[in-house]
């Protein structure tokens, strides 16, 4: 594992009083419909004759919030997927103690290991004493894909999101994240045209949070290994989307739910690499759009291009892999598929294929599937 510079983690960093008044203007029509609601509410309530009931309404409804918030703040940080432990996982968590202490955080939550395929920073509320819980969550197929070193990369960016001084620009960030995920679940026509509005109009403040942690990982690391990391974390979330794409949902199609995913990666790595290639080329030359949360892969890859990784497995051991993938398979189709599935292994399915394949020739099943 490459040695870290001391110190590195921290960069003097000044708002400038435009950019900060910039995000306080992207974070406030982030309320805007809230706050249109309840305007329509009182409104309404008032020309019934019941603005009192309106008010005493509201009032509860403030107090609720209230509750629930010191309730957030008296809880643990928790993250969907697998705790790590230094006796489960001691490889990987020295990678992250070691990037973590270097970047100057000396309390971390948590660290999950995440079915999504990339890497993430958790930044909680304020413990009684003013401590910000944070963790880290770091992607399964992505952790086995890469090399300690292009770990050590990734972690501080991750770090350099943990300790970064703008608390504005990484709530704007936070709101950005959250209208993405409205647009892409639920929303009604005139809410989707305004959050697509709100996107474009504050998409250079909300990338600034990215840049700012690109440019950690890069005084931490250096520009080449920051680059190759980020190349790396492409090719991982490539083969889970082509993997997704091609073996997987085509399965939960038919009500059938993979047992396991990382075979589906292996076949895609080892029979269709030209297609990772031609995903990760598309993804650099790949327009930006308002609704990005991070600047477009060729900018945080220095402009240059990597070839693939020589392996589909990087050099970081990780215990119960199998285990681990089994976990996030059912997770994932949880997340993504929520209707009654069978649930059966690669080999079964290829099994009854062929066993469906002999039945259509008029030979005998087990002639085929042995
Ligand atoms: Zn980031």
């Amino acid at each position: 594992m490459r040695e870290l510079p001391a110190g590195c983690g921290a960069i003097r960093y000044v708002c400038p009083v435009s950019a900060r008044w910039s995000c306080l203007a992207g974070i406030a029509l982030f309320y805007v419909p809230f706050l249109a609601w309840v305007c329509l509410f009182i409104a309404l309530f008032a020309w019934g004759g019941a603005f009192g009931l309106a008010l005493t309404l509201l009032v509860a409804a403030v107090i609720g919030y209230a509750i629930y918030f010191v309730m957030i703040l008296t809880s643990q940080m928790q993250h969907r997927g697998v705790r790590v432990t230094g006796q489960d996982q001691p490889e990987l968590l020295a990678v992250v103690d070691k990037v973590m202490q270097q970047a100057g955080i000396k309390r971390l939550d948590g660290v999950w290991l995440a079915p999504e395929p990339n890497a993430w920073a958790l930044a909680g509320r304020r413990d009684w004493l003013g401590r910000r819980h944070v963790g880290v969550a770091i992607g399964l197929l992505m952790a086995a894909h890469v090399s300690a070193d292009e770990l050590t990369a990734i972690l501080a960016h991750e770090a350099g999101h943990l300790t970064d001084p703008d608390f504005l620009r990484h709530s704007l960030a936070a709101r950005r994240r959250s209208i993405c995920r409205k647009l892409k679940f639920r929303t009604s026509w005139p809410l989707r045209w305004y959050w697509r509005w709100v996107l474009k109009v504050t998409r250079e403040q909300g990338v600034a949070v990215e840049r700012h942690a690109d440019a950690v990982a890069v005084r931490m690391c250096g520009a080449d290994l920051a680059a190759q990391a980020q190349h790396r974390v492409a090719e991982a979330s490539c083969v889970h989307a082509i993997a997704m794409k091609l073996l997987i949902r085509p399965c939960w199609e038919r009500r059938i739910a993979p047992a396991t995913f990382f075979q589906a990666y292996e076949a895609v790595w080892n029979r269709a690499p030209e297609r990772v290639e031609a995903a990760v080329a598309a993804w650099m030359k790949a327009p930006e759009k308002p609704d990005d949360t991070h600047p477009g892969l060729a900018e945080r890859c220095g402009g240059r291009s990597f070839p693939l990784a020589a392996r589909l497995r990087g050099d970081i051991p990780l215990a119960g892999l199998a285990d681990l993938d089994r976990r996030f398979a059912v997770s994932l189709r949880w997340q993504e598929a929520r209707y009654p599935m069978k649930t059966m292994t690669w080999a079964e399915m290829k099994a009854e294929r062929a066993s469906q394949k002999a039945a259509k020739n008029g030979k005998a099943p087990s002639e085929v599937a042995t």
